[in-house]
């Protein structure tokens, strides 16, 4: 049998187009006062094109022309039936246009264009159609009321979600949002981050072919302090799915209360701790597993295990395995088959990440792998693995995110140490327990403040649990039938029946 041509992606980029204009009302159209920012690919520096740069007037056309939809029902009254069907179209437009979407995704931001293709495109097709089937299986709520009574407990649609996000995952965290939004009857108008604008506005074109009607799904590309702000603080946005970083969540409350009250939803940045025990028998597993869930996607995941605890007694031989799987996480071309790690997203990342290794070594943590840039000449931005062992927990490197390829490597002496120390964060995203101990294995992870404890392993997910943080790392719960209550309000109808 002939085996199908490996993609060259080399080619193929160079003769990628990119189309940055809004997508308003169901047409692609330039901002209004033909404002633009040039956007430029951290593979190699070289310029893709210059991209929308939406200001307050055009995140205004966007929320009429979604208002004007949800108002008039073109979506919101379809039966769930009807829009489940739109839905599973727009999750099998993805798949089919995943090349496509898959090396816009790299060229946007760095990241390996195989692990786009593995786990991008298909995570980003499976949120929307999981959203699709769900829609028309769930029901609401009768009361337990008198006779004389029946008390209707509905959910509605919002009207006009706000969703702003980032630009490490952009398919996927967009995807999270819509699902659900869409899926309950919602119009969306979507931001996404200037670094990444890309693939946001080639999935409004694909939910357009797949029969979503026009003003239903608006993408606004821009900045944050110009787009992102005026979506915030829109009186006529009902309410905003944000995910990004601590500080700009912060933002988003303000903009609430200094405007509408909008329904707030964040989704935050994290510091997430793994915690090795001494009765966990397969060391090199939990290593293993460690390197590949802090070195993928270049370190730049909200729940990266950067915060690694390690008991004393198995610490050397942990950071050892560790340091030994950082050649595997090497960065190389993200459009060459097999390269595991690619380029950070642009110089302000390269500049923070190395900014954090400079600091671990003045605090005085020891490194144990990487710390340089490297690859430099190919107008990229890429950074080593690296490992540092010796951390206290109230080192900078401890404390604060650094969305990078850096793991901290922290001992403990005892299981009440361990616990209090993973505590000992502003953030709660996700958090490990690696013990053979059943009864440890279910009182560590009891004890621990995040929204999600992986035991005995790290990342394993599904689209069929929620996802989101205890504390500073928010308040909103993506994925999961949960995300389906951030976008709908409940209504009771109560009506009286005589006797
Ligand atoms: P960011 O907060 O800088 O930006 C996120 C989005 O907000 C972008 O679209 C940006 O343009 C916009 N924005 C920025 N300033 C704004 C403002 N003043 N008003 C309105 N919008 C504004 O975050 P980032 O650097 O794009 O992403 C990295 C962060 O995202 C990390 O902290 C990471 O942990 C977090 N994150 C969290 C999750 C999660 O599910 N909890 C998932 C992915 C990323």
């Amino acid at each position: 049998m002939n085996r199908p041509a490996a993609t060259d992606w080399a080619a193929r980029a160079a003769a990628a187009t990119f189309d940055g204009r809004c997508l308003v009302e169901g047409e692609r159209r330039a901002a209004i006062n033909g404002a633009t920012f040039d956007k430029h690919s951290p593979v190699d520096g070289r310029l893709l094109g210059p991209v929308a740069r939406g200001q307050a007037a055009d995140v205004d056309a966007a929320v009429r022309s979604a208002r004007a939809a949800f108002d008039d029902g073109r979506w919101a009254r379809q039966p769930p039936a009807a829009r489940k069907k739109v839905l599973q179209r727009f999750a099998e437009a993805i798949l089919a246009a995943g090349e496509e979407l898959a090396l816009l995704e790299t060229l946007d931001m760095g990241k390996p264009v195989g692990h786009a293709l593995a786990v991008d495109v298909p995570a980003t097709a499976r949120a929307i159609g999981w959203y699709a089937e769900a829609i028309d299986k769930v029901y609401d709520e009768i009361a337990p009321t008198g006779p004389n009574a029946l008390a209707l407990i509905t959910r509605e649609p919002m009207g006009v979600v706000g969703s702003i996000v980032p630009w490490n995952y952009p398919m996927i965290m967009a995807a999270w949002k819509l699902g659900p939004a869409l899926a309950t009857g919602n119009s969306v108008v979507l931001k996404p981050s200037e670094k990444s604008p890309y693939t946001a506005l080639r999935l409004a074109e694909l939910a357009l072919q797949a029969g979503l009607p026009a003003g239903v799904f608006n993408v606004v590309p821009g900045y944050g302090h110009e787009a992102g702000e005026a979506l915030a603080l829109h009186m006529d946005v009902d309410a905003i799915g944000f995910t990004g970083s601590t500080r700009v969540g912060r933002k988003m409350l303000e903009y609430a209360g200094r405007s509408n009250l909008k329904r707030v939803f964040n989704e935050l940045g994290g510091k997430s701790a793994f915690v090795v025990f001494p009765d966990f028998a397969d060391l090199p597993r939990a290593a293993k597993t460690l390197a590949g869930s802090i070195f993928f996607n270049q370190g730049e995941s909200c729940n990266a295990p950067s915060r690694v605890l390690v008991h004393e007694t198995i610490a050397e031989e942990f950071v050892r395995i560790v340091a030994a799987e950082a050649p595997a996480w090497q960065p190389g071309d993200p459009l060459a088959a097999g390269t595991a790690m690619g380029a950070l997203v642009d110089q302000g990342q390269l500049d923070t990440v190395l900014g954090y290794i400079q600091a671990g070594q003045d605090e005085g943590a020891r490194l144990a792998a990487g710390g340089q840039r490297v690859r430099a000449d190919s107008g990229g931005f890429y950074v080593q693995p690296t490992v540092f062992d010796g951390v206290a927990n109230t080192m900078k490197i401890a404390r604060e995110e650094i969305f990078g390829p850096v793991v901290s490597v922290i001992r403990f002496r005892d299981e009440a140490e361990a616990i209090a120390l993973a505590n000992q964060s502003s953030y709660g995203l996700q958090a490990s327990v690696w013990s053979d101990n059943l009864n440890r294995a279910h009182r560590v992870a009891r004890a621990l403040r995040a929204g999600t404890v992986h035991v005995n392993q790290y990342d394993e997910d599904d689209i069929t649990v929620p996802f989101g943080g205890y504390k500073q790392s928010g308040n909103g719960r993506d994925k999961s039938l949960h995300a389906l209550d951030k976008y709908t309000e409940l209504k009771t109808t109560w009506l009286r029946i005589d006797s």
